[in-house]
């Protein structure tokens, strides 16, 4: 097996744990989960500006700047157009049963790209796919509340909500192993995650909390940028 796809395998059990939080109704757990989206947020954006974007566009070069603008269109069009209902976070008011399947159906494009961007990094160096995986891992969690509290609120069964987190975590190791055989993906995939991860960071993350009073939640944003740095001087000297 190869490294991404073990890492890949971890963040797809992120996926299950979150939405474990929410079947459990683990009131500790999914406070602390919110605390995870505004860290993650910090930390991912960090890691797509810092990390993704100067080696996307060394491997893509003249293509770069129009398919990370791509990958993020590509994530408002699944997520926020053709979906009725979609936010990050737990599901606290009433939704009818389609807006949990459309958003099921709405995510597995972001999640597919989760593994796509892990699998490019590692292809950049192993530093790279690390930084990229914590990065991932921490919204994990909060994704899998975000889809399985909607499908429960939609009605679902707490069965269904675990299948559906479980499919998005499918989604993200599909993404990997696809990024080691499709050339498109080998060259520009990189790029495409970029624009991916910039739309998760900015546009799902920070918004769960933006509106939100407080210092600790601004705290774990920016904690979440610095410890990029510090994490990418820790992996550097270890490489
Ligand atoms: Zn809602
Ligand atoms: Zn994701």
């Amino acid at each position: 097996m190869s490294r991404a796809l073990a890492y890949a395998l971890i963040a797809a059990l992120g996926n299950l744990l979150g939405a474990f939080a929410v079947t459990r109704h683990a009131a500790r757990g999914l406070k602390l989960i919110e605390h995870f989206v505004a860290f993650g947020a910090g930390f991912m954006l960090a890691v797509a500006i810092v990390g993704i974007l100067p080696e996307a566009f060394g491997r893509s070069g003249g293509a770069a700047p129009a398919l990370v603008l791509a990958g993020y269109l590509a994530v408002h069009l699944t997520q926020h157009t053709v979906t009725p209902h979609f936010h990050f976070g737990e599901e606290t008011h009433a939704v009818n049963a389609v807006a949990g399947r459309s958003a099921l159906v709405g995510l597995l494009l972001h999640t597919f790209f989760d593994g796509v961007a892990i699998a490019s990094a590692f292809l950049v160096r192993p530093a790279l796919g690390v930084m990229v995986f914590i990065a991932i891992f921490l919204h994990k969690l909060p994704e899998g509340v975000t889809i399985s509290s909607l499908m429960i609120a939609g009605g679902r069964t707490v069965g269904q909500a675990m299948g559906g987190a479980a499919l998005l975590g499918g989604a993200t190791i599909a993404g990997v192993l696809l990024t080691d055989y499709a050339g498109f993906l080998v060259r520009h995939g990189l790029a495409l995650s970029a624009g991916v991860t910039l739309y998760v960071g900015a546009s799902n993350l920070v918004p769960e909390f933006q509106g939100k009073t407080g210092w600790k939640l601004p705290a774990a944003f920016f904690a979440g940028a610095g410890v990029f740095f510090v994490t990418k001087a820790l992996l550097d000297g270890l490489s």
